[in-house]
C-alpha cells in the first residue's frame, strides 16, 4: 500500500521487519501458515512470541496490554506480518471476545480472561450459529435458564471453528422468549471443560478438520460468566461482528499473495514459453491489483472512521464483501497458473525437493487447491455476501 510514511513510521517499519526476520527466518516451519493449516501449538507459539515483544494484542487499549499505536502503525504492523508470511493470530480471542470483555465485561472477567488471550495460553471459539440460525441469527434457540447462581444451558451450536481445541466458548443464548427475538439473547462465556459440553467434528471440502458441532446438555454456567446485561447480548454480538468483518478482508495477505503470483508468473513467462499464456495472466493480475488498491483505501477509511459514526458501522460490510471475493479470485488465479502443481501435497509451486535453483514458491502446506477450496467459505462466514448486500441496500442505498 502507498502509505506516505513519516520518518518515525519508517523507523517503526524497519524495527518490525527486523524483528520478524529474526523470529521467522527463511525456512521457518511457522511461515506461510493460516487459520486453516495451523494447529493450536502453532497458534500458541506465535501468540507467545508476539506477547513477549509486547505486541500480543496490538489494537487493545494500553490499560489492557495493547500498544496504543495509531492507525498507521497498526496497518504497517499488519502489512509487515503478511509480508513475512507470519502465522495468523487466532481472531476469536484477540479480535472478537477480548474487545467485548474489556468493553462490556466485569472487572473479574477482565482479570480472568484478558491475560490468557494475550499470552496465547487460552484459546476461544465462537458459539453463534445454530442449525437453522445462521444468517437469521436472532432466531437462535440454545437456551439458558436461571437456576440460583447458575444458568442451565441446553442446545446446539454448529460450524464452530476450532472448538476441538478451544478452552472457552463465547455463546449467544436465549434467556427470554418474550418480545422481539433480538431482545431475549444474552452473551455467555462457557468453559469447554464443563460437564455436558460435547464437541463433534465436521470435515470440510479441503479434507481438514477446522469445524465442529457443539452440544450443550444441562450445562451449568455461573451467572458471573454473563457479559453485560441479561437479554442485551444482541448489542454485544453486533459490536463483535463489526470487528470480525474488518479483520476478514485480509488485505496484507492479499498483497503478499499477489506478489507471490507475480513472481511465479515472471518465472513461467521466462521458462514455459509456448505453453503458458502470460498476457492473459498479466491482465488478470493487473485487474486484481487494482481491486486490492481500492480495498486498501476502503480499509483505511474503515479503520480511521470515528467510533460510533455511520461510516464505522457501514464500512465493515463492503470491506468484508469485497475482500472475501477478492481472496477467492486471487486463489482461483493461483490455481489457474500453477495447474497440477497446485494440487494437495504437491507443494504450491514447482521445484519442491528438487535440487535445481528453481524458485520454491510454497513448499509447505497442503497445496493451493486446498487453500482455494477452504476459501470458498469466506463469503459465507462472518455474514454471507447475499446478506451483506441486503443490509447495504437497505442502510446505504435506502432501498
Ligand atoms: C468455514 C466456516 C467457519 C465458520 N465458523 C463459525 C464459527 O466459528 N462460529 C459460528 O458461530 N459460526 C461459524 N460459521 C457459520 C456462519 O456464520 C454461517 O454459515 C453463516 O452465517 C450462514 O449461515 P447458514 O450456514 O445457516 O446459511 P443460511 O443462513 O441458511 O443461508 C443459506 C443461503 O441463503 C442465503 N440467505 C440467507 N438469508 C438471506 C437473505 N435474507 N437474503 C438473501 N440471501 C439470504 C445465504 O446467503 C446463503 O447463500 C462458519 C461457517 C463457515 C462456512
Amino acid at each position: 500500500m502507498n502509505l506516505s510514511l513519516s520518518s518515525e513510521d519508517l523507523a517503526f517499519q524497519a524495527d518490525v521487519r527486523s524483528w520478524l526476520e529474526e523470529i521467522l527466518p527463511e525456512g521457518s516451519p511457522y511461515r506461510g501458515l493460516n487459520l486453516f493449516t495451523q494447529n493450536r501449538e502453532d497458534s500458541a507459539w506465535w501468540q507467545k512470541k508476539l506477547n513477549e515483544r509486547g505486541w500480543g494484542c496490538v489494537g487493545w487499549p494500553v490499560e489492557y496490554g495493547g500498544t496504543g499505536w495509531d492507525d498507521a502503525k497498526k496497518q504497517i504492523f499488519s502489512a509487515e506480518c503478511a509480508r513475512a508470511e507470519a502465522p495468523m493470530q487466532s481472531p476469536f480471542g484477540e479480535t472478537m471476545v477480548g474487545p467485548v470483555i474489556y468493553t462490556f465485561g466485569t472487572q473479574q472477567q477482565k482479570d480472568q480472561h484478558l491475560a490468557g488471550i494475550r499470552d496465547g495460553s487460552v484459546f476461544w471459539c465462537q458459539g453463534y450459529s445454530e442449525p437453522g440460525s445462521g444468517s437469521d441469527l436472532a432466531s437462535l434457540r440454545t437456551s439458558a435458564l436461571r437456576d440460583g447462581d447458575d444458568y442451565i444451558v441446553n442446545g446446539q451450536k454448529i460450524w464452530t471453528t476450532q472448538a476441538h481445541f478451544a478452552d472457552w466458548i463465547f455463546c449467544l443464548v436465549r434467556t427470554s422468549t418474550e418480545g422481539k427475538p433480538q431482545e431475549g439473547i444474552s452473551f455467555l462465556l462457557i468453559d469447554m471443560k464443563t460437564p455436558g459440553v460435547e464437541v463433534k467434528p465436521i470435515y470440510t471440502i479441503d479434507g481438514e478438520h477446522h469445524l465442529n458441532e457443539v452440544y450443550f446438555s444441562d450445562v451449568r454456567v455461573p451467572v458471573s460468566n454473563l457479559v453485560g446485561e441479561e437479554n442485551k447480548g444482541w448489542t454485544y454480538a453486533k459490536f463483535l461482528l463489526m470487528n470480525e468483518r474488518v479483520g476478514i478482508a485480509g488485505t496484507g495477505r492479499l498483497r503478499t499473495g499477489l506478489g507471490n503470483l507475480m513472481a511465479i508468473h515472471n518465472h513461467l513467462n521466462e521458462t514455459a514459453a509456448g505453453s503458458y499464456d502470460g498476457d492473459d495472466v498479466a491482465r488478470k493480475h493487473a485487474e486484481l491489483s487494482v481491486r486490492l488498491d481500492a480495498l486498501e483505501a476502503l480499509e483505511s477509511r474503515a479503520l480511521t472512521a470515528e467510533e460510533g459514526s455511520g461510516e464505522s458501522m457501514i464500512l465493515p460490510l463492503p470491506l468484508k464483501l469485497l475482500g472475501t471475493h477478492l481472496q477467492q479470485d486471487v486463489a482461483d488465479l493461483g490455481v489457474e497458473i500453477l495447474g497440477y502443481s497446485a494440487m494437495p501435497r504437491s507443494g504450491y509451486g514447482f521445484g519442491e525437493n528438487d535440487s535445481s535453483n528453481e524458485p520454491n514458491y510454497r513448499a509447505k502446506g497442503p497445496g493451493l487447491t486446498s487453500f482455494m477450496l477452504s476459501g470458498r467459505a469466506s463469503t459465507i462466514y462472518g455474514g454471507s455476501s447475499e446478506v451483506q448486500r441486503g443490509i447495504m441496500s437497505k442502510f446505504v442505498l435506502g432501498l
